[in-house]
């Protein structure tokens, strides 16, 4: 992607971290304040709803206690008014609370539209309420004062009851009609806030944890045929491509517990070119190098794959051939060197001396070492270009 181009790994993972959590951060915060908001306009829808429920029935109760006390005499009516008295203060209040009062009384904001809906008053509600408060004071002050208001007027009280009611119910469905409809809203911004979230997963998947997962495990193949090119190159020589003592140091430990284990047969070579000093002195040392890579190719043709060749230093050279006696070590050994012989190595006609030695994995790595070594000397002494084979010694 080009956003992360040239920038190091680290920084890559980090971004893409990055981004990951901070979408689902964002996600996160959309989702409390969803809840949050679900959450206020229920709470307020159900306060509201209560607040002009209480005008409502506040509104009936005064009509009823008005004639209460008008059918009623003596103290009873006494009783009777100073309840009406209350029930109307109480209305007056609810009334100054629900349409003059500051917002924040009702947990709203000033503009809030529940609160327009409450507050509208194109209707003349306002006229309407005033007119039921005036008619029911003035019923009150003549049952006060012992008169009979008459039929009329407590009609007109209850008229005027009944249509402050139908507006007070015609508000009170609007605002549930309204809670409805917010929280239809809200169900279609959860909805979508779900969605967003379902795809936001997909493409963070897609866009970045997959290019990251594959970026991670390129690098680590890379990584891990790196080490295994390093440790080739750390366990074999450079100028033949046989292995090195490192080499050398670990398999012959593992094939001997192996000839210990199986009572198996482990035959050493040891070879060495002959007079190769002096091929060096004459043609030079680069010609000298590429004698020995060809001796190197002469001897790993002529032997079976599981026979392993190292090169032990200088031009000397070790074959060890797992499974073979001192016999069949001789056999093989010879036949190396009639090869090396026979083959002219970079256009020279060079020789090589072998030593042989086997073992059966019950003595030291370094002894049958000792052993092949002293045989190749003894090959050198006896005129080179031979095989001479190591004695058991008891
Ligand atoms: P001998 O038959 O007794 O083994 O005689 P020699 O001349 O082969 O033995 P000597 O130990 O006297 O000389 C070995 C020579 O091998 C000396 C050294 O310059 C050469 N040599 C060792 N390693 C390398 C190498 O990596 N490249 C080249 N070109 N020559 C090497
Ligand atoms: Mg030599
Ligand atoms: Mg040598």
């Amino acid at each position: 992607m080009k956003l992360f181009a040239g920038m190091t790994l680290h920084a890559q993972l980090s971004l893409r971290y990055i981004l990951a959590l901070g979408f689902v951060a964002v996600l996160t915060l959309a989702s409390y304040g969803l809840m949050d908001n679900t959450v206020t306009t229920q709470v307020l829808g159900a306060k509201l709803l209560n607040v002009a429920g209480r005008q409502r029935m506040l509104c009936q109760r005064v009509d009823i206690l008005a004639m209460r006390a008008e059918a009623a005499a003596g103290a009873e009516r006494r009783a009777g008014l100073k309840e009406l008295d209350g029930a109307l203060q109480e209305l007056v209040q609810g009334h100054n609370v629900l349409v003059h009062g500051p917002a924040s009384a009702l947990g709203m904001v000033e503009d809030s539209p529940a609160l327009s809906v409450l507050r509208a008053d194109d209707d003349g509600t306002e006229a309407l309420f005033h007119g039921f408060v005036a008619q029911a004071r003035e019923l009150r002050e003549l049952l006060a004062q012992g008169q009979d208001p008459g039929g009329q007027a407590r009609e007109r009280l209850s008229r005027s009851g009944d249509a402050l009611l139908g507006r007070l119910d015609q508000r009170m469905d609007a605002l549930q009609h309204m809670g409805e409809g917010s929280l239809k809203s809200l169900s279609l911004q959860v909805k979508a806030l779900l969605g967003a979230a379902l795809v936001g997963l997909v493409l963070t998947a897609l866009l970045l944890l997959r290019p990251m997962i594959a970026e991670v495990v390129r690098d680590r193949e890379h990584l891990e045929s790196l080490v295994r090119n390093l440790e080739t190159q750390a366990g074999t020589d450079k100028l033949t491509g046989a292995y090195n003592r490192r080499t050398w140091d670990v398999e012959i430990r593992r094939e001997f517990s192996k000839a210990r284990r199986q009572g198996q047969r482990l035959c050493l070579v040891m070879t060495d070119l002959d007079l190769f000093k002096h091929v060096n002195d004459e043609h030079g040392h680069q010609r000298g190098d590429r004698v020995l890579q060809e001796f190197t190719q002469c001897l790993r043709q002529a032997v079976r794959a599981s026979d392993t060749l190292f090169r032990m230093g200088g031009e000397e050279f070790a074959v060890l051939l797992p499974g073979t006696d001192i016999e069949n070590g001789r056999v093989t050994a010879e036949k190396l060197r009639a090869r090396v012989a026979d083959t002219p190595l970079d256009g020279l006609p060079i020789t090589a001396s072998f030593g042989v030695a086997e073992t059966d994995g019950n003595e030291s790595p370094d002894e049958l070492y000792r052993r092949a070594d002293q045989a190749l000397y003894a090959a050198k002494a006896n005129g080179r270009n031979r095989v001479e084979i190591a004695v058991k010694e008891v």
